[in-house]
């Protein structure tokens, strides 16, 4: 049985007390109505992942994830934040490769090998993330590109440490814009995805993944898409931010 995920992005959103509020309530909601195979991971701004981990119960269904890492240990890279610094603060997962990461901050597929290397090394689990922009879909080109991001950035691994990766497909014209996959659309490329990772890991390792869906899953569209035999969650941006629908999101298995 594959692990049933959904993480919430918070992304570059809240303060310190918001954030502090909106763990509160997604901890008690959580706690009270989600399913008890399903595992809530919160990824909030990395600031904030010490002052929120007080507010979730030590064991219980929810845990933390930083949204990057650096691929050093430590160093001379100013403003960065690594993944000792991650794994101190109590993150058990770190998000690699978001969209926003490869275009706002030239991310390539090499760099994002060295982080996940890094992760791994740290015993950190990795949501990898992948998924093309709205050209390469109209192309009709999507396989070839996500797998190549799969192949470029996670081939290199060892089976025993793929074991500790989920990806996350997030097409990118569907990131914070309202327009949500088709279920059959998110089935085919989490299909694709699993039969590429069994040509390298083998299909008991291809059937142990998590495959996330990602963008604009909200409480009304996440029934149908968690319903495909190939989606084992969501990373959810946007509905992330209000407990009530991230909560409803999760009841959606
Ligand atoms: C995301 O950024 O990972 C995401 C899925 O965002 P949204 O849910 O807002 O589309």
């Amino acid at each position: 049985m594959r692990q049933k995920i959904v993480a919430g992005n918070w992304k570059m959103n809240k303060t310190l007390t918001e954030a502090q509020s909106l763990t509160s309530e997604i901890a008690n909601m959580v706690e009270d109505e989600a399913p008890s195979d399903v595992k809530v991971v919160i990824a909030p701004p990395a600031p904030f992942i010490y002052a929120v981990e007080n507010l979730i119960p030590e064991i219980g269904k929810i845990v933390l994830a930083g949204q990057n890492c650096h691929q050093e240990d430590s160093g001379a890279f100013t403003g960065e934040v690594s993944a000792p610094m991650l794994k101190s603060l109590g993150a058990q997962y770190v998000i690699l490769g978001h969209s926003e990461r490869r275009q706002h901050f030239s991310e390539t597929d090499e760099e994002l090998a060295k982080k996940t290397d890094n992760a791994l090394k740290n015993n950190l689990k990795v949501i990898f993330c992948c998924g093309e922009p709205l050209d390469i879909r109209e192309a009709d080109t999507q396989n070839e590109y996500v797998t190549k991001q799969l192949t470029n950035s996670l081939f290199h691994l060892t089976p025993e440490q793929f074991k500790n990766v989920v990806i996350a497909y997030e097409p990118i014209w569907a990131i914070g814009t309202g327009k949500t996959a088709s279920s059959q659309q998110a089935q085919d490329m989490h299909k694709t995805i699993r039969d590429h990772i069994a040509s390298k890991f083998g299909q008991d390792a291809a059937n142990e993944t998590s495959i996330l869906y990602g963008g604009s899953c909200k409480p009304d569209n996440a029934k149908e898409l968690f319903s495909q035999p190939d989606v084992d969650g969501g990373l959810i941006g946007g509905a992330s931010l209000k407990s009530r629908d991230f909560t409803d999101i999760i009841k959606s298995f």
